[in-house]
């Protein structure tokens, strides 16, 4: 999901709505913002579909006013199965003690089950399926004085990811977890503040990049500054490996590094560990780009567009149900036939999930002439499924789950098949020495199974590590 706030400018819910925009890769189920102003109170507004289609309309937005706005782009990870319900389209908001609050979570909490049936004998009524609701249960139950304590209260009795963006009548708040999964940006604009999931949601309302908020920090922020906290006892973070390889913007800027040039290294990694002879270099667009050029530059094998996408689809894995994505790769791409006639082409994408997409993008070149298809992965195999906040099947539905790298290529029947080493996407993002496998610098549960936090909910349902 994607999270976005802004506090101290005039209709604030505007600017909320550009940075819900720009953030429309995290999430596109679903969109909501609240704002507050003092004659008004709290004020809603929650829509499925696009950013574009629902929060660019003056009929809607004139229903947000006032200098304090909070917004959520929703991807569906927990709560309700299939379709999302409206109920479950963030930002929650709540009035309790002190004035309430809302908030726009992104993550997952692993103890959600849980803490929700202890909440719900003591009393809570639950206006959604969602796990995050939970953190405005436990705000309105604490005894703190004040909302940012409660906060603090809240959060130390949930576990999983979460960055969060959250709103009182007077503050801006926001909060990473203390492994700091997800990321989140504190930004300035000339009257005010800014926070955001991604960086590229700061450039396009103009807002200067102040500093990530640090894992385990709290920031509360109000017209005469930012207030830093450090509410969690301190821990070694683990930032989701994956944000770099596909789930962030490539113009974003993630612990100092340009996605871009990271995702450049991961293809010129790719191309030292798994080189194969061929014609031409082609992405599985748009995600498997920048991994592409790398692999061309490195190799020294000419880059071509030998897939285009259609720009007018979404991304093929964010629509929920098997069914829609099993159209979604023939509605989204399609083969440049043209050029890859005889070729010998290296396709290169960004992971392996299913395998839907890369058996029928293989289907579509051989179907075009190709004389041989090689894949070359971004990412090693996802071999486990991700409890923090992205929407990986169940265990069994993950082809590396039940296949060996050998048993993949023939199942997808390709001449090769090859993915990055865990070491060399480590080398990738900045870490010369690999992984430190005492101490990992990153989570990369969905690749090597070791997670971070033990997903308490799964494991109650039966999963096993
Ligand atoms: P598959 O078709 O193998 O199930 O999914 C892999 C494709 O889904 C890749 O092309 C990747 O770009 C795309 N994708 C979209 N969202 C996600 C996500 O959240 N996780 C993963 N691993 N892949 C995703
Ligand atoms: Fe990211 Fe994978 Fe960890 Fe999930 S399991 S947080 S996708 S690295
Ligand atoms: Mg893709």
């Amino acid at each position: 999901c994607g999270i976005f706030g802004v506090l101290g400018t005039m209709d604030a819910a505007n600017f909320v709505a550009l940075g819900l925009h720009a953030l429309q890769h995290r999430g596109q189920e679903a969109g909501g913002i609240v704002s507050y102003d003092p004659d008004h109170g709290f004020n809603s507004a929650r829509r499925f579909g696009y950013v574009r289609d629902n929060f660019t309309s003056q009929k809607v937005m004139e229903t947000l006013p006032g200098a304090l706005s909070i917004g959520h782009v929703r991807y569906s990870t927990t709560g309700s199965k299939g379709q999302t319900a409206i109920r479950d389209v963030q930002p929650f908001f709540g009035e309790f003690a002190m004035g309430g609050a809302a908030i726009a979570h992104n993550g997952n909490i692993t103890n959600a089950d849980s803490l929700r049936r202890e909440l719900i004998e003591r009393g809570s009524i639950f206006q959604s399926s969602s796990d995050s609701e939970c953190i405005i249960h436990l705000m309105a139950r604490s005894l703190q004085r004040n909302i940012p304590e409660r906060m603090e209260d809240a959060l130390r009795r949930v576990e999983g990811a979460f960055s969060i963006v959250a709103m009182t009548r007077t503050k801006l708040i926001g909060v990473r977890d203390p492994l700091g999964v997800r990321p989140l940006v504190l930004g300035k604009l000339e009257t005010g503040y800014v926070l955001s999931s991604e960086t590229c949601a700061l450039d396009i309302i103009g807002a200067e990049f102040v500093r990530e908020i640090e894992p385990g920090e709290m920031v509360v922020i109000t017209e005469k500054g930012v207030e830093s906290h450090h509410p969690f006892r301190p821990q070694k973070s683990r930032f989701c490996i994956f944000e770099h390889v596909y789930f962030s913007r490539p113009d974003s800027i993630l612990g100092g590094r340009s996605v871009y040039e990271t995702r450049e290294n991961i293809g010129r990694e790719l191309a030292k560990e798994a080189p194969v002879e061929a014609d031409l270099v082609c992405p599985v667009p748009d995600s498997g780009t920048p991994a592409a050029i790398g692999y061309s530059l490195e190799s020294g094998i000419p880059y071509a567009m030998g897939i285009i996408r259609n720009q007018y689809m979404g991304r093929t894995f964010i629509e929920p149900t098997e069914s829609i994505r099993n159209m979604g790769v023939r509605l989204k791409l399609n083969v440049n036939r043209a050029l890859i006639k005889g070729k010998r082409v290296i396709l290169v994408d960004d992971s392996v999930v299913r395998g839907t997409t890369s058996r029928k993008i293989k289907e579509m070149i051989l179907d075009a002439g190709a004389a041989e298809v090689h894949f070359r992965i971004a990412s090693p195999p996802t071999a486990w499924p991700c409890f923090y906040g992205v929407d990986t099947p169940q265990r069994e539905k993950l082809l590396a789950a039940t296949m060996s790298e050998e048993e993949m290529t023939e199942h997808l029947g390709v001449d090769s098949l090859k993915f990055i080493s865990l070491d060399g996407l480590y080398r990738a993002v900045g870490e010369a020495k690999g992984r430190d496998n005492d101490s990992p610098q990153y989570c990369d549960a969905c690749f090597s199974g070791e997670y971070p936090v033990e997903p308490a909910d799964q494991i109650e349902k039966g999963f096993e590590m």
